[in-house]
This record gives C-alpha cells, structure tokens and sequence, in this order.
C-alpha cells in the first residue's frame, strides 16, 4: 500500500515536473524566433559595423541597436539619461610619449632602448632616488619629492595595484621606476612593445595628475646590484616628452526588467555579454574586418533574445541586462559598471556572463566554471532540456575565467560565472576563428547557436526563480569578498 502511494506519487511528481518542463521550454522557444535571432546577429556582425571596436561610431551604432531593442521588448531603461538606456563609459586612450628618459647614476635609459612608458604626465621630474626594499617601511619613510625606485618581483617590496601607486603619489613621490631584472618571465622585447604601444584605460581627461611610472630593462642585473650597493640619495631624472591623452565616446547599455515576486523583485539577476570586438586591423589580406560573430555577436544576441523572452515573461527576481564595451581593452566596460552600478552591487546576487571564444563540438555548453558557485545544477538542467551536455573549464592553466566580465562582478563578491559554448581545448577548432577575420556568421551552425541561446534564457530563468540565494561554493576565492558585499558572517 504505501509502497503503492510512493509510486503514484513519483508518478504524479515527475509527469508534473517533466509537463512543466517543457512548458517552460516551448514558452521560450516560441518567443524566441530563430530567424529573428538570426537578423540580429546577421547585422551586429556584419561588415558594415567593421568588428565594433572601442571608440569607433560602429561600435555606438551596434549599441544604439541593442538599447533600441531593448526598449522595443519593455526593458526599463537605467542609462545616465531619463529614458535612455546607455551609460557613458569614461574611457581614455594613450599614446605612449615619443620621447622618454630615465637617468639613474650614470646610465640613461631610454623609450628607444630600455624603457617601458606605464603612465604619467609630460614634463621634467627630479629628485633624490628612494630605493624601496620594503614595503611595510612605508609609513615611516619619507617621499617628498623623491623618485622611487624598486624591482619588479621583489618579495617584499613588489607594487602589485594601482592603490599602492596612488599611495606613492599621495605621499609625495613624484616619480616611480620599476627595474624589470633578472628572472621575469617575458623577453624584455615583448614588454616594451606592450607598454609602449597605445592603449586604453579607465579615466578622465584632465582629472588628478597620473604618477609617471616607467620599467626600466635589466635583465643582466647590473643596475639592480649598483642600486643595493649604492643606495638612495643620488638624483634621478625622469623626461616625458609629448604623451597624449584622448577621450574615447563608449557606452554600456543597460535595462532592467521588475520581477513577479513581491519579496525576491528586490535581488537581481545580471544577465551580460560584451558587445565590442577588435574593429579592422591590416595585414590580414583582403579581408581586414574582425567580424566577432562568435566573440562576441553571438552573447550580444543572446541578451536581445533574453530582452524579448523576460520582457514577455518576468522572472521572481528581476533581471538586469547589461551589453558591456571595451572588454577587448582591458574589461573596461564591466570594471566601470561595478565600480558605478545603476542597482546598488549588494542587491545583485548573481552575473550571467556570455562570452565566447569559439566552439569546439555542437553537443555541449561550457559553464566557467563549475564548483564555484551553487547554481551548476541549473545550467545542467537547462542544458539537457535542448539536448546539450554541460562541461567545465577544461584548461584550467589559461585562466579563463579570470579573462572576462565575469571576473569584474566576482571580484566585487558577485557569485559569476561564463555562460560558454563548448570549449573543449584551445585548439585549431577554436583558433581558426578566435580573434580572427574569419569569425563571421557564414561559419557558425545557427542550430548549435539557437540551442546555446534557449538553454542561456533557461539557466537565467531557473536562477532567477530559485527559493535560495545563488551563492559562492565554500573556500571559493571570491566567497570572502562575497561575505563582504552581502555583509554575512563567516
Ligand atoms: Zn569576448
């Protein structure tokens, strides 16, 4: 008899959950229409927006497309502007001086040479050298108009943030040097060309004056041991020759959909991608035009899709849509939303990042990562209800999940993750198309792609419903920063 009930109670529970299912399921696929997906990703990743590169108008007009979009499906707007959805990104370009020195004791390094420009103002910087071999001597040494002077690397005195550097500022310094010695592990070649090519940044024209900062090449430790024989007190002299600062007009694009529920509407769901990519770039043969289809046309078309489907039908909690810029610069776009959020951090209990590098099969999805917070079992639902396989991070050692937006919401305690196509292997799979020109829509499979896009919408909609907080998984390394945000007790 009772064994009797339990089964007809099985019964009944699971036909019940298997009907709901794929009412769910159908729900979304009947709002989401493939050739309507298709349009969109046809036009943000056509020729004609040029590869959507930061700074570029193509770039605002692919933007322009998805706040017009997400108007068009009900998305509240949250731009800076009453009824508008963009927010401006303070982004700068530099371009690296055309002339630099450093001259420490007798030798003068040089842009041409042996020096890597880091930032700072054009001008004339002199003063007595401060050799700093231990960071937590900070506080009783005295920088005023001093240069300092450290090793990259060193245990006890390494810089490893920007704050350190404002510190310096902060207590007077007016200059640093950092000396690339013995034991990095790039060529000194391959550093210079970095630091001294142009590059952009988070920032604004004509606010604090920047610290200048240089690297200075000494792989042959030379000038390392004159330093620690020699010690502070000579004078330094730091030249900056015609370095320019230029505004750069980009935008994040952002709408929020209310949820249903009266008590979960209050935490919210962010659902991102970036929608920038590498623009045109030469060299390539005739076709020049980085079209990111896979990286990131794709996410960017995911999120218009999941506008329409939200838009039609909320979730509990509400859900914020956000199409980031400038993540091929440096995460710029996400790192300025955390830093400037339209919903306060602390009511945002979860980021759904799409972004893609390529695809390895049409059978999977990837979830970077798995183990880190406490909604896997979700994305494995929602995987196996279009029929696809879920894996993790299968090359842990390229630290992909520290290579994209989610990283910017983790980092600020927002449980993250990246909602991928199958990754498998950084192989010619994923090469062929990976920051290439040839990553253009003739050569995705829109059937792989449709599945990818349901089962992103599914994910979003089982999280959002969800009775329990998504969370970090205990001892992950964003759990303390976390505990933070949220205020919980350890
Ligand atoms: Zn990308």
């Amino acid at each position: 008899m009772i064994k009797l009930t339990k089964l007809v109670l099985l019964f009944v529970f699971t036909t019940l959950i298997s009907f709901n299912i794929s009412a769910q399921m159908s729900t979304i696929k009947s709002t989401i229409d493939k050739i309507e997906a298709e349009s969109h990703l046809r036009f943000l990743t056509a020729d004609e927006l040029r590869g959507r590169n930061t700074g570029t108008i193509e770039l605002n007009i692919a933007g322009r497309y998805l706040a017009e979009q997400f108007r068009k499906y009900g998305l509240d707007p949250l731009g800076d502007k009453k009824g508008d959805y963009t927010q401006k990104v303070n982004i700068i370009e530099s371009i690296p001086p055309s002339k630099a020195t450093a001259s420490l004791y007798d030798k003068v390094f040089d842009i041409k040479l042996d020096l890597g420009y880091f930032d700072g103002e054009n001008g004339v910087f002199e003063g007595p050298i401060m050799y700093l071999e231990d960071l937590s001597e900070l506080e009783t040494t005295d920088l005023k108009g001093k240069i300092v002077v450290t090793v990259l690397g060193d245990p006890l005195a390494a810089l490893t943030n920007i704050d350190q550097v404002k510190n310096l500022q902060k207590m007077g310094a007016i200059g640093l040097i950092e000396i690339y010695g013995k034991g990095q592990k790039f060529p000194w070649s391959a550093v210079a060309q970095y630091l001294n090519s142009k590059k952009m940044k988070l920032g604004e024209i004509g606010s604090a004056k920047v610290l200048p900062r240089l690297w200075v090449n000494d792989t042959t430790d030379v000038f390392v041991k004159k330093l620690k024989n020699t010690g502070s007190g000579a004078t330094a002299t730091i030249k900056i020759e015609n370095s320019i600062k230029k505004p750069i007009e980009s935008y994040n694009i952002v709408g929020k959909i209310d949820g249903t529920d009266p008590v979960l509407k209050d935490e919210y769901v962010i659902m991102c991608a970036h929608y920038d990519h590498i623009g045109v770039q030469s060299g390539k043969g005739l076709d020049s035009i980085y079209n990111g289809t896979r990286d990131n046309g794709i996410g960017t078309t995911g999120l218009i899709n999941a506008a329409k489907y939200f838009g039609l039908y909320p979730a509990k909690r509400s859900i914020i849509i956000i199409a980031l810029t400038a993540e091929e610069k440096g995460l710029l776009g996400s790192t300025f939303y955390t830093e400037n959020p339209k919903v306060p951090l602390e009511k945002s209990v979860f980021a759904l990042n799409i972004d893609n590098s390529g695809y390895t099969d049409v059978e999977n999805i990837t979830l970077l990562d798995t183990a880190r917070t406490n909604i896997d079992k979700f994305v494995y639902q929602a995987a196996k209800e279009v029929g696809l396989g879920v894996m993790g991070d299968r090359i842990p050692s390229e630290g992909y999940y520290e290579r994209s937006d989610q990283v910017s919401f983790a980092k600020k305690g927002v449980p993250a993750i990246n909602f991928k196509m199958s990754m498998a292997a950084f192989d010619e799979r994923i090469s062929t198309y990976y920051h290439q020109p040839n990553d253009e829509f003739d050569s995705v499979d829109l059937d792989y792609v449709y599945k990818y896009w349901i089962s992103y919408i599914r994910s979003a909609e089982l999280i959002s419903n969800w009775d329990q907080r998504p969370y970090w998984i205990p001892g992950d390394k964003f759990e303390e920063a976390g505990n933070k945000l949220y205020k919980k007790k350890q």
